[in-house]
């Protein structure tokens, strides 16, 4: 199943969605961050469409 990777690359995108307020914000362990918007939901879609995955 999923891995447990000891190392993180620099370059691995790693997207979080993080609750601010009433909005949530899709967030990169690159540093990208996606726009605030109302419904996680379209957080994670931006969190995808940030990876290209999905
Ligand atoms: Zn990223």
């Amino acid at each position: 199943m999923a891995q447990h990777d000891e190392a993180v690359l620099p370059q691995e995108h790693r997207t979080t969605t993080v609750e601010q307020g009433r909005f949530c914000v899709a967030r990169c362990t690159c540093g990208w961050r996606g726009p605030a918007r109302r419904a996680r939901s379209l957080a994670r879609t931006d969190a995808e469409g940030h990876t290209g995955e999905g």
